[in-house]
């Protein structure tokens, strides 16, 4: 074993949930009290829950605990920037104290009591441990569909995802120093943090019910994460469509000589069909492709202006005081 102890923060990120927080606060402290026990992390290890922008009690709730539970500290971010970039500000926050960090949501769908085995693990040396769903039994058919239709179109592209592998993962320094040298504006951490290429290994559990509270991933957002994800690791798309041109020119080609020599030694057809639908092929397909062009466009756009990916309103993880100063 190494020693000292390594310093655990866990991250939670939290878009109004104020329904389930006070459960993740005790559950996910008694899950430190007792690694604590165990004599497998530092006590002065914590929670950082990360409220981004959340319009309900969330961030009360977080700021209240961390008066009185030694725990519990917290981020607030200065506006909603949306799950991966709300976990990212976590993760860049906690490196500056902590040995290790485990990201997970704020609903406990993921199993805590793996957390014990991610530190194991992370005492046999290794950079990165994924949690990774074994069933997706309460998951609604449409969700599992989806998420198994995007592993498998990801894997297509090349893009190197854990299949099953939500954010649920501990990343010791070394992965979270490396982790701060991406520095696209597009976060996609399932994709960047394979591909950091560091010492991994996997740990199963069963995915289980949100504890309380809707799902914060209704079908337009996890829509424009799977986009995100495709196109920000691949140009695939892109190249599928320069193919796609190439076999259409030499189509036309041969179709093009057929309608000449027709005219000359055949008859002339009036060709009204074949021309609509040639127009109506073509017009199509060049929307897609502008559409898919403009989707890289928009993302050089974006990756240009390298807007700062979120602020911070409060921190109380790097200034505890600042909690009891408030009151
Ligand atoms: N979340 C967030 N910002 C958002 C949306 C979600 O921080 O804009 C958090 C949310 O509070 C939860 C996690 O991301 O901790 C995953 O969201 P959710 O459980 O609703 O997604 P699902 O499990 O349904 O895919
Ligand atoms: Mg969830």
């Amino acid at each position: 074993m190494q020693s000292p102890l390594p310093l655990l923060t866990i991250v939670v990120p939290c878009y109004n949930e104020e329904e389930v927080l006070p459960a993740t606060i005790a559950q996910l402290s008694s899950v430190l009290a007792e690694l604590t026990n165990l004599a497998l992390i530092h006590e002065k290890s914590n929670l950082l829950f990360v409220d981004d922008g959340s319009n309900d009690r969330t961030w009360s709730l977080i700021a209240m605990e961390s008066v009185r539970s030694p725990f519990v500290t917290g981020i607030k971010l200065a506006r909603n920037v949306g799950h991966q970039k709300a976990i990212l500000a976590g993760l860049e926050i906690a490196k500056t104290k902590c040995d290790c960090a485990i990201t997970i949501d704020a609903d406990l769908q993921d199993d805590i009591s793996v957390i014990q085995t991610f530190i194991e693990k992370y005492h046999e040396g290794y950079d990165i441990v994924y949690g990774v769903r074994d069933s997706r039994d309460t998951d609604s058919f449409f969700k599992k569909r989806t998420a198994l239709g995007f592993y498998r179109l990801m894997k297509r592209l090349g893009i190197p995802l854990v299949a099953n592998h939500a954010d649920f993962r501990l990343l010791n320094r070394r992965a979270l120093t490396e982790l701060s040298r991406y520095q696209e504006e597009n976060v996609f951490l399932r994709g960047i943090i394979p591909l950091l290429g560091l010492h991994s290994t996997k740990i199963y559990y069963d995915r289980k019910e949100r504890l309380a509270g809707k799902t914060k991933y209704p079908l337009k957002k996890m829509l424009s994460f799977a986009l995100e994800g495709i196109t920000s690791f691949s140009i695939t798309p892109i190249r599928f469509i320069t193919l796609l041109g190439g076999v259409l020119f030499l189509f036309s080609l041969v179709a093009g000589s057929y309608a000449l020599m027709q005219k000359f030694f055949g008859y002339t057809r009036d060709g009204w069909t074949s021309l609509m639908i040639s127009i109506w092929f073509i017009g199509g397909l060049q929307l897609v492709a502008i559409g898919i062009i403009g989707e890289y466009i928009g993302k050089i756009y974006q990756e240009v202006k390298h807007r700062p990916k979120y602020t911070i309103d409060i921190d109380l993880y790097t200034n505890p005081m600042l909690n009891s100063q408030q009151d």
